[in-house]
């Protein structure tokens, strides 16, 4: 895509914009990303090797959900986003909280202008799917991270039953999602993950399922990546 222009669907922006103010509710549209956030911050610490000390930027940060954790966990965390109304939420509930948390408005390809090589962990997680040209968000990830860092990457996988599960099920059977929430074109298929991120020094070193069971209303981490996934990649030496 052309340097000038910005890698950000306003339409998509929106979205969240709209929502803003519910994200810290557990009983709103947001009650899935509340719902797996303790399962995928686990992840990400035992991943990295723990998240104590460590420099990390959450990228597509939104409300805070992650970002707070991280910090919990004693990271310094930095958050940016493009909205600006989630944002707000995710500065005021820092007083509420009482985590410290940096949150800027930027793409992540303006933050890596300067921000080369600073980061021991990055995470980009349930976003690129909201972008439109989610190997750029890798690339800039890429950018920032020092040598041998921590990339997290989340979306929803391509095929017929992420179509079925995470559209049709979960956005017109179960409700627990905005309808248009989710554009099916836009689903990422693991290979095309990978392969983004092995063209910018990344190399791909564990994929994990997040799967829901809709009887028990419950998310597991699982082999099953054919809907919601984790990636972590690590960035390689100079
Ligand atoms: N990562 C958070 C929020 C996911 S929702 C979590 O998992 O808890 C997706 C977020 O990505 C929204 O807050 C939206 O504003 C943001 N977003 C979408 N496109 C973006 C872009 N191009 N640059 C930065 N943020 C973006």
């Amino acid at each position: 895509m052309s340097e000038t222009v910005e890698n950000i669907d306003p339409s998509e922006i929106a979205k969240f914009e709209a929502l803003a103010s519910r994200w810290w509710d557990e009983n709103s549209e947001f009650k899935p990303l509340h719902d797996i956030n303790p399962l995928r911050l686990n992840y990400v610490e035992q991943h990295c090797g723990g998240l104590a000390g460590k420099k990390v930027l959450d990228v597509g940060c939104g409300g805070g959900l992650l970002s707070e954790g991280m910090a919990s966990r004693g990271a310094e965390v930095t958050g940016i986003d493009m909205g600006e109304a989630p944002l707000t939420v995710a500065r005021l509930h820092l007083y509420e909280s009482g985590q410290k948390v940096d949150y800027q408005q930027s793409t992540a390809e303006a933050f890596s202008v300067n921000h080369a090589h600073q980061y021991d962990v990055i995470t980009c997680l349930e976003m690129l799917e909201h972008v439109p040209d989610p190997s750029s968000v890798i690339a800039a990830c890429a950018k920032m991270l020092k040598p041998g860092g921590d990339l997290f990457l989340s979306t929803i996988n391509r095929n017929a039953k992420a179509f079925t599960l995470a559209i049709i099920g979960a956005e017109y059977l179960l409700k627990m999602l905005p309808k248009g929430t989710h554009e099916y074109q836009k689903f990422i298929k693991p290979s095309e993950l990978s392969q983004w991120c092995r063209q910018v020094g990344l190399t791909p070193i564990d994929m994990t399922g997040m799967s829901y069971n809709p009887l028990s209303k419950e998310y597991t981490l699982s082999s099953d990546v054919n809907v919601n996934y984790l990636m972590h990649c690590k960035r390689n030496e100079l």
